[in-house]
Order: structure tokens, then C-alpha cells, then sequence
């Protein structure tokens, strides 16, 4: 378990909330907090740095350029990428879209010869899975509609985790893209990638994973873990809003058409035609979000500096404490794997159905508590229908999260049917 004594770092979790009580912050499913590391780095880039990214010649420009691509090596280094091989987007979602989109522009004809072999069409296939969020799938549905290609999906078992059963069958030569999540955002169970990147390679689908849920909770290594893409988000592993990463495999990133379409993505323009820089800047059309940037640049140098191993003991700690407390609390549903003894391969999310009370009651006698969770579909409605609910009520935990979080939490939960009784 990390020290508490990290708590120092955030200042946010030192205020109280309703009825004077103090937070207990699980909610970092959705957003994490930021520790000072992130909120200084962005205010003294605005205070000492501010400048045009590479357009100016003056100094200011110079710093902010260097500021900018120096977090890009930051978070490069994080996931086990190249500084190339890490493209701006403004968030998670927009990472993927920017891979859908490209695929589709291509299948358009869109970049030409270079582009050709991301080119889809009738007869190909797109392959997801039920526990996407639906960033994950909505993109790929919409590139489905725009080639003609069929959407396949790998189904979820009772427990959460994905059935490989059919996967040859789903996953076959006609694949052109196999999406899916590193972690879902429901029952945070982890996918088991190995197995899918070995059978999208050996049907030759390009890979494209989710790690908007992994990469803030467990060390991830885009070189080992094989896949071509990966997008992931600022915002939850405690850097700032507004700017999220795409990773992909440099030759794939050269080749693969833009989808926003400016300067400062391009090489040469004609009024006839355009050539278009090489990755990344050819994804990064328009003045960018720099502050943003060098705040998520410093978010993993935070969690490099705590070490992903560390993050990752701990996030395993806290996934058998809650996921054991709420087993044990009657008239309650844990969605996916069932306490500490079925939970092997989760991190510490625990998504909980009561039995005749709606998430959003549930959320309300929590709030009243001082504890901040998540209630609703959490962007994952198909998985919800899977299990049979609407919604539910989801503890997320990070770094800063401690036992007496969670126990706050299931004490609390346990008085929710009694409330409504
Ligand atoms: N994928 C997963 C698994 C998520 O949990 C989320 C956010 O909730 C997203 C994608 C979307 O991330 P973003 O908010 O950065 O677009």
C-alpha cells in the first residue's frame, strides 16, 4: 500500500463536503485528482513560458516548444513508446475517433497510395467487444456505416470477463481492426491482451486498444504489450483536462490520412492538393494545448517517480478490500468478478447494483456521507444489459485512495436499503 502521507500532494482531498464531512474521493474512474506536481507545472508555463509552439522565433517560443515536446517524451516514456509515436488529441475519445476516422478517410481515398492499407470496405470486418466504453465502440460502429465493413463483437461472460471461446471465428482473415479495452471501466477487469493481439496478428487486423483505465493503475509497455494503437487519457491519470495521447506504431502513424485537416500538419500546399508532415505533427492540425500538455507531461513524471510497479501493488490492495467488502453486503450486486477470492485480474473499481434502489439514490445517501462515486451507465451501456441493469453505483480508486476510503465506502453502502426500506 502507498503511504497516506502522499495525500499531501493533492490538495483538493483536504476539503470537506456536504455536512462538513471530509471527502472521500472514488471517482477516479471518471477524473482524478491532481497533485501540486501537475497544477505548478502548468501555472509557471503559463507564468515563465507562454508562447506560440513552434511558429516564433523569439525565446518564449522556443521554451514553450521545448516545454511541449519535452512532456511528450514524458508520456512516451510512460507507456514505452517512441516521442514520435505519441500524438496530442484532446482526449481519450478523440484518440480513437482520430484512428476510425482515419481508417475511413482512407477507405475514401483520402492520402492516396500511402494511405491504401488501411482501406476497408464491404466484406471486411471490425471486431470489439461487449465491455467497451462506449468511446470504444460508437467510433467503430460509425466507421462500419461509412465502408460497409460488418461490426463483430466478442462477448462478456457472467463474471465480467471476456469469453474467447469463438474468438478465431470472430476474429478471422476478413478482420481489418480488432478494438478493445485494456481495462473496463465497470467491473475493472484487465483483458487478457496477449491472446488477442496473437490472434489479430496472425489474421493480420490491426490493433487498437483502450488504455483510459490502465494506464493511470498498472505499468503498460506499448512495445510489449504488441499492439498498434493505444489511446489514453490525461485527465485520469491525474494530469489535466482537455488532452488525452494516441500512441501508434510510427510507420502506421506516417501512413494513416488526418481526420482534422489545417496548418501546422502539413508539408506543402497547393490550391490543388496538400502533402501532409509525417507523425505526429500530421494529426496535430491548429494551435494545440500546450499547457495542457506539459500538465500531463508532469502527471507521469508523478507516477513514474512513485514507481507503476508501486501503483499497481497498491491498486491490487485496494481491489480485494473493496471488491471483498461489497461482496459481503447483502441486497448488493457487484457487477463482473465477486470478491477478493474471484478477483485475480481487476483493478480497484467495483460497480455495484442494490437491489430495488436506483444508482442515483444510492449516490445521494453516499453524497450526503462525503463520499463522491459514480452513478449512471458510465458510458457502458451494453455491458450494463449484459449483466441485466440500467446502471450502477461505481467506487474507483487511485494512488491517493486509502483502506479507510473503502471502508468508509461499504459502511456507508451498507446503510443504503435500510435508508430506502
Ligand atoms: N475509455 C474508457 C475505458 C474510459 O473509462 C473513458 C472515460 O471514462 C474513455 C474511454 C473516454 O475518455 P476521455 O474522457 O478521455 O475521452
Amino acid at each position: 500500500m502507498l503511504s497516506s502521507s502522499l495525500r499531501d500532494d493533492f490538495p483538493l482531498l483536504t476539503r470537506t463536503v456536504r455536512n462538513g464531512k471530509p471527502l472521500v474521493y472514488l471517482d477516479s474512474g471518471a477524473t482524478a485528482q491532481k497533485p501540486r506536481a501537475v497544477i505548478d507545472a502548468e501555472r509557471d508555463f503559463y507564468e515563465h513560458h507562454n508562447g506560440a509552439v513552434g511558429r516564433g522565433a523569439h525565446l518564449l517560443a522556443e521554451e514553450a516548444s521545448g516545454l511541449f515536446e519535452a512532456a511528450r517524451g514524458d508520456v512516451a516514456t510512460l507507456v514505452g513508446a517512441q516521442h514520435e509515436e505519441i500524438v496530442w488529441a484532446e482526449n481519450a475519445t478523440a484518440a480513437l475517433n482520430l484512428v476510425a476516422s482515419g481508417i475511413g478517410n482512407a477507405s475514401a481515398g483520402i492520402g492516396g497510395e500511402e494511405a491504401a492499407r488501411f482501406r476497408i470496405g464491404p466484406g471486411d470486418e471490425i471486431c470489439v467487444t461487449e465491455a467497451e466504453h462506449h468511446a470504444n465502440l460508437v467510433p467503430w460502429q460509425a466507421l462500419a456505416t461509412r465502408t460497409g465493413a460488418t461490426l463483430r463483437w466478442i462477448p462478456v461472460d457472467d463474471h465480467g470477463r471476456l469469453d474467447l471461446d469463438d474468438l478465431d471465428e470472430l476474429v478471422n482473415e476478413r478482420t481489418a481492426v480488432l478494438a478493445f479495452t485494456h481495462v473496463s471501466n465497470l467491473t475493472g477487469v484487465i483483458s487478457p491482451v496477449a491472446a488477442l493481439v496473437a490472434r489479430a496478428k496472425a489474421v493480420g487486423a490491426l490493433t487498437v486498444l483502450d488504455g483510459c483505465q490502465s494506464v493511470p493503475h498498472l505499468p503498460v509497455d506499448v512495445a510489449a504489450l504488441d499492439v498498434d494503437f493505444m489511446a489514453f487519457s490525461s485527465h485520469k491519470m491525474l494530469g489535466p483536462t482537455g488532452i488525452g495521447a494516441l500512441y501508434g506504431r510510427k510507420e502506421l502513424l506516417d501512413a494513416l490520412p488526418p481526420s482534422v485537416f489545417g496548418g501546422g500538419a502539413v508539408k506543402v500546399v497547393t490550391m490543388e492538393t496538400t502533402s501532409w508532415l509525417d507523425a505526429p505533427m500530421r494529426f496535430e492540425a491548429g494551435s494545440q494545448p500546450v499547457a495542457q500538455a506539459v500538465g500531463m507531461g508532469a502527471a507521469a513524471r508523478y507516477l513514474m517517480e512513485i514507481g507503476m510497479d508501486r501503483v499497481e501493488a497498491h491498486e491490487r490492495e485496494l481491489a480485494a478490500l473493496l471488491r471483498g467488502g461489497v461482496a459481503d453486503l447483502p441486497g448488493m450486486r457487484l457487477l463482473g468478478p465477486e470478491g477478493d477470492a474471484d478477483a485475480r485480474d481487476v483493478i480497484a473499481i467495483a460497480a455495484v447494483s442494490v437491489d430495488g434502489i436506483h444508482p442515483h439514490d444510492v449516490g445521494q445517501v453516499l453524497d450526503d456521507a462525503g463520499i463522491a462515486v459514480r452513478v449512471g451507465h458510465h458510458c457502458a451501456q451494453p455491458l450494463h444489459r449484459r449483466f441485466g441493469v440500467t446502471g450502477s453505483t461505481r467506487a474507483s480508486a487511485h494512488v491517493y485512495t486509502t483502506p479507510d476510503d473503502v471502508r468508509a465506502f461499504t459502511e456507508a453502502l451498507a446503510t443504503v436499503p435500510a435508508f430506502f426500506g
